[in-house]
């Protein structure tokens, strides 16, 4: 894909942020990568959503280095060209400061399985990386590392973060996460506790969602 048309869906989401609850001001960041031509666009540091414009995408190298755009990228753009260097499955990434989420990180639990939708979009519990200052290289490294091969990660006294092969792919992983984080808080305020889905029943719905759930046409 073109590194244009990566703009502008970089800009559609970064605009859906604030109307799916996952974001006000100009909280957190989304980046998608071009393998091809190895160039990212990702949303500009503090411009807020509501004011956006298509052309306040940046486009940038693999390391974060401005390749073309009026603003300097976001200052997590290190959490970002991290995973397209070294996760080569990954070419989309979502940060947020997802409220429900975020709760579990600043209680120091993982979000955990509860939902098909979450074996499905989040291949199991939500790990959460211990805390590292905000657009450092160590917070980089230590939500690379937390992550390990999954795609959604809980940030210490920060928010959240999912990958995908595709932004719809990592997009649909943080509303998967936040769903999951939501329900698990108004089980616990009705005094209940939570039920894990059973692990093989999440390998299944997890396999079945990839290999069944994508648009079909009428014969
Ligand atoms: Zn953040």
């Amino acid at each position: 894909m073109k590194i244009d048309e990566l703009c502008s869906e970089v800009f559609e989401l970064a605009k859906q942020l604030g109307p799916d609850g996952l974001a006000h001001g100009a909280q957190g960041n989304i980046s998608a990568c071009d393998r091809e031509s190895g160039l990212v666009a990702v949303t500009p540091s503090a411009i807020p959503y509501r004011v956006m414009k298509p052309d306040d995408i940046v486009v940038t190298d693999m390391f974060g280095k401005v390749i073309k755009g009026k603003w300097t990228p976001t200052t997590e753009i290190k959490m970002h060209t991290i995973f397209f260097r070294e996760r080569l499955d990954v070419n989309a990434v979502v940060h947020t400061h997802a409220p429900y989420a975020s709760v579990f990180a600043i209680t120091n639990e993982q979000i955990p399985p509860v939902l098909t939708e979450a074996a499905s979009c989040l291949t199991g519990p939500v790990p959460l990386a211990p805390y590292r200052a905000p657009g450092s290289a160590e917070l980089a490294q230590i939500v690379l590392e937390t992550i390990g091969s999954g795609v959604a990660v809980l940030l210490a006294h920060h928010g959240l973060l999912t990958v995908g092969q595709s932004l719809a792919e990592a997009y649909d992983s943080t509303l998967a996460a936040e769903n999951t984080a939501r329900l698990v808080i108004w089980a616990r305020s009705m005094g209940s506790k939570e039920i894990t889905l059973d692990p093989e029943i999440q390998t299944e719905v997890r396999q079945s969602y990839i290999t069944y759930y994508h648009p079909v046409a009428n014969e």
